[in-house]
């Protein structure tokens, strides 16, 4: 049988009612019985009494009748008589209530009933001769005392109350409180104790019952024991005992949540085997114990290095994974890359002794080198045996290109850097043109690198790369110096031209860039008016207050803004009605295709677009003399090409400038 506390309860409860019920029952009935037996032998000794004394003054049955008084008193004394009767067996000789005229049945009430309260209850009257003497004759009238029903049953009803109040209703209230207690105190506490057991989520407070106290406190201490073992057990077998990193479980684990991630938000990650050179003879050569300690060096150290989201195993003796998510470029990763290697080439001192070690560094990436542990694994391992054999202390892609591309642009960046010291960079001016009057109005700085190596290098080549790590900075500095610088000196020559400048997003936003423009404009006594600087449509990636703050100022400052490559980014146009800017320059791929429907219907929506708005447009790349008749006729306001100029060192510039306005 399936029994809890609470059906037990209720089963105790009800049988305890039961007995307190029969035991009532019993006492109530016998006390009932007690009580009938003492009125019925009261009754009797009344009648028998009353009967002698009628006796004694009764002469004869006409003097009956002087009785009344007596009897009527003995009537009113007593609330069981209704009436008394005399009669002679035929004939009522004396009632004292005329509503009993006549002799009643017998249902007389016996002594010694077995059952004393039923047969008060029956029993309607109580009979009792009087004997006495008439002239010596024997004469028997009976005596009959009339039983008042009603008052009988009030009196044992009211009885019956007092017992019901008692014997049931005080018994309930018991029980009923008893219950509530049990609930409180035993079954409560029991289901807290159930449910903690199952969901051990929040601990119950404490009891008030010791037993169950006990147990409760028992329960938590076991469950937090328990809790901190399955952390102990998660950890141990997720964790290197030696280095106390991750370790290949671990990694497992790790990677198949990172690959899940990386797979929804289309990232991609670095997963780096680096190996120890010649650990082996370390080992062979100052005892295992110093290996082992300078496995825990290298791998604390090594770990140190890397960012929060960064993640470090050991999966073999002297064999490690690390995963890098947060890189900017190819380039930047090897720059991570090299700056672990270098960490772990310095001289480590393991117990007194003097350690050099190197490692080699095998690089896959996700996904474009595996998508799975085992494919990334595989592949990093076998560009880690590829930096190997290229003389160890290395790393290598796991692709040949990649590998060679990143050394290249690794070589790149340096050079880009050192150019600047040399002074390997020059400006050189392509003219803007007036459509209408073809005069020279304005010009275009465009960077170009003079190595004395490999002679000139275009900005496309070196630009990118001095965006990505930030360079542009710099050399956008000087680029703005050098440009203003040239500016000044036109206009010494009496050259009246707008020099324009490009300017990178990352520069235009870098703090003090206005502040900077404006005090090289001081320095050189350049006017703003005489300055256009040319943006493109990234900086309106994001179009914050940030960024509409800086093109205000640039406005109130007086120099006009140009948005370069108009066509080919992907912002909404939505930032033209909210920022200010002067010109539009249609990318010369739009112009490329003047003559199909599609790159007509562009370009001349363009300059509608722009005319409506109060900007004006400006054609690139017009190399074509049809090119210029269309653009004529469109009403571009000016273009650039090669079709007038191709780009110029300042004093080929200069002399076409001259040139020009003399015809
Ligand atoms: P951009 O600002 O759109 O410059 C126009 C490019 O088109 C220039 O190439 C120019 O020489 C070329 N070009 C002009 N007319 C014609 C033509 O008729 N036909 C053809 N095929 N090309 C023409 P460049 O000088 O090689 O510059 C390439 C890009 O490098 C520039 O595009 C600009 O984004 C960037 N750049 C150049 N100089 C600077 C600079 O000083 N600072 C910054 N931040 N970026 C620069
Ligand atoms: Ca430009
Ligand atoms: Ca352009």
């Amino acid at each position: 049988m399936n029994l809890t506390i609470q059906k037990f309860s209720i089963i105790m409860v009800f049988t305890l009612v039961s007995i307190l019920l029969s035991v009532f029952f019993y006492s109530y009935t016998t006390q009932r019985n007690k009580t009938a037996t003492v009125i019925i032998n009261s009754l009797h000794s009344n009648i028998s009494e009353t009967s002698y004394l009628l006796s004694k003054r009764i002469s004869s049955k006409d003097k009956v009748k002087n009785t009344r008084p007596f009897l009527d008193r003995i009537t009113a004394h007593n609330d069981f008589i209704a009436a008394i009767l005399i009669h002679d067996g035929n004939t009522i000789l004396l009632s004292t209530d005329p509503h009993y005229g006549k002799i009643l049945p017998s249902h007389h009430l016996k002594q010694n009933a077995h059952e004393p309260f039923k047969h008060i209850s029956n029993a309607i009257s109580i009979e009792h001769d009087i004997s006495f003497y008439n002239s010596n004759k024997h004469v028997t009238l009976y005596l009959q005392y009339i039983l008042d029903k009603e008052e009988v049953a009030n009196y044992f009803s009211k009885r019956e109350s007092f017992f019901v109040f008692y014997f049931i209703l005080l018994p309930f209230i018991i029980v009923l409180l008893s219950w509530m207690i049990i609930k409180y105190f035993v079954i409560r506490p029991l289901e807290t104790l159930r449910q903690f057991a199952y969901y051990q989520n929040n601990i119950p407070k404490a009891f008030l019952l010791r037993e169950l106290e006990t147990i409760r406190y028992s329960m938590v201490q076991t469950f937090e024991r328990l809790e901190s073992e399955k952390k102990e057990l998660y950890h141990n077998t997720r964790t290197d005992s030696l280095s106390g990193l991750a370790n290949r479980n671990s990694l497992d684990e790790y990677l198949q949540r990172l690959i899940l991630d990386a797979k929804r938000n289309k990232k991609e990650f670095a997963f780096l085997f680096l190996d120890l050179d010649h650990f082996k003879s370390i080992n062979d050569s100052l005892g295992h114990n110093v290996g082992d300690d300078l496995l825990k060096k290298i791998s604390s150290r090594v770990s140190a290095m890397l960012r929060p989201n960064d993640f470090i195993a050991r999966v073999g003796g002297d064999e490690f994974i690390i995963i890098l998510q947060e890189y900017n470029s190819i380039v930047d990763l090897s720059n991570v890359t090299q700056r672990i290697l270098k960490q772990l080439s310095q001289i480590w001192v393991i117990q007194t002794n003097p350690i050099t070690i190197t490692a080699s560094v095998g690089i896959a990436l996700y996904p474009k080198d595996g998508e799975d542990l085992v494919t990334l694994m595989k592949h990093s391992d076998i560009a880690m045996y590829e930096a190997k054999k290229t003389g160890r202390a290395k790393y290598h892609f796991f692709t040949a290109e990649l590998n060679d591309s990143v050394q290249e642009t690794i070589q790149l960046t340096k050079d880009i850097k050192d150019a600047l010291l040399n002074k390997e960079y020059e400006l050189y001016y392509q003219p803007k043109v007036a459509t209408n009057s073809s005069k020279i109005i304005g010009v275009e700085a465009l960077i170009r690198w003079i190595s004395p190596t490999k002679g000139i290098i275009p900005p496309d080549l070196f630009i990118p790369i001095c965006e990505e790590n930030n360079f542009i900075l710099e050399l956008g500095d000087w680029i703005l110096e050098d440009a203003i610088k040239q500016q000044a000196k036109f206009k010494k020559e009496n050259i009246n031209v707008i020099m324009s400048i490009n300017i990178s997003s990352k520069q235009i936003l870098a703090p003090n860039f206005v502040k900077t423009l404006t005090n090289l404009l001081y320095v050189y006594d350049v006017s703003p008016e005489e300055i256009d600087l040319e943006i493109t449509e990234y900086m309106f990636l994001q179009q914050t207050d940030k960024n509409k703050n800086i093109l205000n100022e640039l406005h109130i400052l007086g120099v006009s803004i140009s948005l370069d490559d108009f066509g080919t980014g992907y912002s909404s146009l939505s930032y033209l009605k909210d920022f200010h800017i002067d010109y539009l320059k249609i990318d010369k791929s739009f112009l490329d295709d003047y003559n199909t429907k599609k790159g007509a219907i562009f370009l001349e929506t363009i300059v509608t677009m722009g005319q409506t708005l109060g900007i004006k447009i400006i054609a690139e790349g017009v190399e074509e003399f049809e090119q210029l008749q269309y653009i004529q006729d469109i009403g571009c306001d000016q273009y650039q090409g090669y079709f007038f100029s191709k780009p110029l060192t300042s004093s080929e510039f200069e002399k076409l400038y001259f040139k020009s306005i003399s015809t």
